[in-house]
């Protein structure tokens, strides 16, 4: 062994005895509590985020400078349609609708909607947190009847009654941010203005099936506590089937995104079921075929602007309604042209139905 080899097997001897006596354990210990500090750093971080999401949510969703702001912003990127009869139209359909939540969900008192009709010509309807919501001046444009776009602002504030958008904006950031803390840490300066950037860009997006149909039942429910007709919610489904709209041909852009939405059919028949239990298991319509106890009660012609079957889901209405509230132990009577079961107004003839006395005859018959 030469002097350089001795020497250097030296140095590494006593290289490796510091480090045994000293040197490992500090250098362990200083490995691991930087291991355990980046864990902390991080679980302090996440636990920081997710508080920050919580609060910037809260903030939007429940008070009244972060509501203003919500709705200042949607105002500015879909812009306001100032035509008055379309705005009458939501003050009125606002007005009876809030009254008819109320009946079920008197939070909506203490929370009343920010709404406004915004400057785009699709047939579509949002509601985001804070119960910001506005409807498209092309839903107006498009549907004429007014119950039917009271049926489609009723599953709006099913969403908003429900806090579904707030939900699924946590859940949404909660990913984000997760997928921010696996890469590069981001500070809460970057973390502020990403869920700033969500809350006023993806927070109008229909959500999950289940909250879908928990909002189209809740359409329904608003509806049968005011003087809307609740067949409207079956007519308006029918109405986008006609239009192809959520059908599963459609590619178009659309009231509720298709993909979002279980498709129009199946709302509707939804809405079908919903308004035979209505009538206390009494009545139904099938292809513009409507059946009281089980028994044909008419076949209803189209109007000039609706299909039969479309037609048929108001006059269901009108008969479920009837039913619901005992009308069915009075006698159907004509009054000025229309069929009345007790003081129940059922259908106004047309071109193409049969006339007044014959149906009131049957509806006796069979009721
Ligand atoms: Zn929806």
């Amino acid at each position: 062994m030469n002097f350089k080899k001795k020497f250097l097997a030296g140095l590494t001897a006593a290289a490796l005895s510091f480090s045994l006596t000293f040197g490992s354990p500090v250098v362990g210990e200083a490995a691991n509590s930087s291991l355990i500090g980046t864990g902390i750093a991080i679980g302090i971080q996440a636990a920081q985020l997710n508080a920050q999401i919580n609060e910037k949510i809260k903030y939007y969703d429940t008070t009244e400078a972060g509501r203003q702001e919500l709705y200042d912003n949607f105002r500015k990127q879909y812009g306001v349609n100032e035509d008055p009869e379309y705005n009458a139209a939501l003050d009125r359909i606002m007005a009876n609708l809030t009254k008819g939540v109320a009946v079920i969900d008197p939070t909506i008192k203490s929370k009343p909607y920010l709404y406004f009709v915004s400057n785009q010509n699709s047939i579509n309807a949002a509601c985001s947190m804070g119960h910001v919501m506005m409807v498209n001046a092309g839903t107006f444009k498009k549907i004429t009847n007014e119950d039917e776009i009271a049926a489609i602002v009723g599953h709006e504030m099913g969403h908003g009654q429900k806090n579904h958008v707030a939900k699924s904006n946590k859940k949404h950031l909660q990913k984000q941010v997760t997928a921010a803390i696996a890469g590069t840490a981001i500070g809460g300066g970057a973390l502020g203005s990403i869920v700033t950037q969500v809350a006023l860009n993806h927070s109008i997006a229909h959500g999950d099936r289940k909250h879908e149909t928990e909002a189209d039942l809740l359409s329904f429910d608003y509806m049968v506590h005011t003087n809307y007709n609740p067949g409207a919610c079956a007519a308006v489904m029918q109405k986008f089937v006609e239009m192809s709209i959520g059908g599963k041909r459609s590619g178009a852009a659309a009231f509720f995104n298709p993909s979002d939405h279980p498709d129009s059919e199946k709302r509707r028949d939804a809405y079908v079921k919903k308004l035979y239990e209505y009538s206390k298991n009494h009545v139904t319509a099938k292809n513009a075929i409507i059946t009281v106890n089980n028994k044909t009660f008419m076949k209803v012609a189209a109007s000039s602007d609706m299909s039969a079957a479309e037609r048929s889901y108001f006059i269901l209405g009108n008969l479920a309604t009837a039913y619901h509230k005992g009308q069915n132990k009075y006698e159907a009577t004509v009054e000025n042209g229309i069929v009345m079961l007790g003081n129940q107004p059922i259908i106004a003839p047309l071109d193409g139905d049969e006339d007044a006395y014959t149906l009131a005859e049957r509806l006796n018959s069979i009721k």
